[in-house]
């Protein structure tokens, strides 16, 4: 094992609070940054899939949080138009696994309180400008550190990511989506399953169960439309009811969601693109989590790769003496699952968004009737829980 090493957490998302937590637990010092100045999360709602809940069960907090999400048993769509049901994976195909779709709010309580109760360091108003050697700039100009190991979790658009020691490979993704988190509206919708429906692949809209933000709180849901993010202006500009009626248009048991609506600003933007980072780590640093790869949320796994990393960061430091062969250990550990998920999300990402005519054709009649083939649906559940090419079991530690 790698001594007690003094190690800065670059960000607290789902990476850096899970980093954290396994980190400590091995007897290192840690001290987390985040720039928020009470740590908090973005966004909507996200499917832990099994890889990533065995992770959080390892950590100890999967009890927790899976009495705060929402059971995920089925991933559901359908065109509109022809009624063709074009996506349906189911994970009892796999046995016991099963997703769980949760709040970010509840990802991030779960997790934070952990830490805390851990007893980390973590240094809030804290906005990690730069690296000098294995010091970190802050803010304008507070320095801290040196220290023996500098961990970004600072997201996609990290500034540490040109310290890597290989080349960083970036695309922007022209879809993006509207997100809300709006009251659960009951029946006719699963509380079990991510439904969508799909207009070519121009217009995708969904609805994901998520839960509760915590204990007291109430059902949330998740609903997102697809857009593309430079048409965001002429989505405002046109008017929230002119809105209201084309989703209504297309799915009309959105009507008690749509009455939830009742600004635009309750509609968030987010902006997807692909990134991978050739060689995740540096001297004395390592890229985990959307600031190593992230892709388009299509098949579900950012914050289950975290998770991963995070598990095979852990191991390569307490399997290795040396740092810098725990981490090219770490690096080797996640390349190929890691290219795998990537590569799948490039090809499937263009046939539900995208302007093409022909791929969503395609995925409406082929995609359609294969997956109704008893091994094809294993193979589809396998890749959409995230454990398709893990080189062994779920968290080997
Ligand atoms: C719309 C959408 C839907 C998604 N759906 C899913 C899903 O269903 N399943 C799934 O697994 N994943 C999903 N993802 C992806 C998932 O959200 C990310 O992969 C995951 O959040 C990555 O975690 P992270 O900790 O690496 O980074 P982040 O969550 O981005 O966290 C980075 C942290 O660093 C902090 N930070 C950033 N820059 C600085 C700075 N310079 N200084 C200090 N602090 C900083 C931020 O405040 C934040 O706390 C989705 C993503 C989006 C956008």
């Amino acid at each position: 094992m790698v001594q007690s090493l003094h190690i800065a957490i670059c960000g607290a998302g789902p990476a850096g609070l899970s980093a954290a937590l396994a980190l400590k637990a091995q007897g290192h010092r840690i001290t987390l940054f985040d720039q928020f100045e009470k740590p908090k999360p973005l966004g909507s709602g996200l499917i832990l899939q099994p890889t990533g809940l065995a992770v959080l069960d390892w950590l100890g907090v999967g009890p927790r949080i899976r009495s705060l999400g929402a059971r995920i048993d089925r991933l559901y769509g359908k065109a509109c138009g022809s009624a063709r049901v074009v996506l349906d994976v189911r994970y009892e195909v796999l046995g016991n696994l099963r997703g769980l779709a949760v709040h970010r709010a509840a990802l991030f309580n779960v997790l934070h309180d952990a830490v805390k109760a851990a007893g980390v360091e973590v240094e809030p108003l804290s906005q990690i400008k730069d690296l000098e050697g294995t010091s970190l700039i802050v803010n304008e100009a507070r320095r801290e550190g040196p220290f023996d190991l500098v961990i970004d979790a600072l997201g996609s658009r990290s500034p540490l990511i040109p310290h890597a020691a290989g080349p960083d490979y970036r695309s922007a993704l022209a879809y993006g989506a509207i997100w809300s988190s709006l009251p659960w509206p009951g029946a006719p919708f699963n509380p079990n399953a991510l439904e969508q429906r799909y207009d070519k692949a121009s217009i995708m809209l969904g609805v994901l169960p998520i839960g509760r933000q915590h204990e007291e709180a109430v059902e949330q849901t998740a609903f997102f439309w697809s857009l593309k993010t430079d048409e965001f202006g002429m989505w405002r500009e046109a008017g929230l009811e002119h809105w209201k009626s084309r989703v209504l248009g297309y799915w009309p048991e959105c009507q008690p969601l749509m009455d939830a609506v009742s600004t635009p600003d309750q509609m968030v933007l987010a902006s997807y693109h692909h990134h991978t980072l050739s060689i995740p780590y540096g001297e004395r640093l390592v890229f985990i989590g959307d600031s190593a790869h992230s892709t388009s949320p299509q098949l579900g796994q950012g914050a289950n790769m975290a998770l991963l990393d995070v598990s095979a960061l852990a191991f390569a430091l307490k399997e290795h003496a040396d740092l810098r062969d725990a981490l090219s250990a770490y690096a080797a550990k996640r390349r190929f699952h890691v290219k795998l998920y990537q590569a799948m999300s490039r090809v499937f990402t263009p046939f539900y968004q995208s302007d093409s005519e022909l791929l969503p054709l395609a995925r409406d009649h082929l995609v359609a009737s294969l997956s109704r083939i008893g091994p094809v649906q294993k193979i589809l559940a396998a890749v959409v829980s995230g454990t398709l090419g893990l080189p062994s079991k779920l968290t080997e530690r």
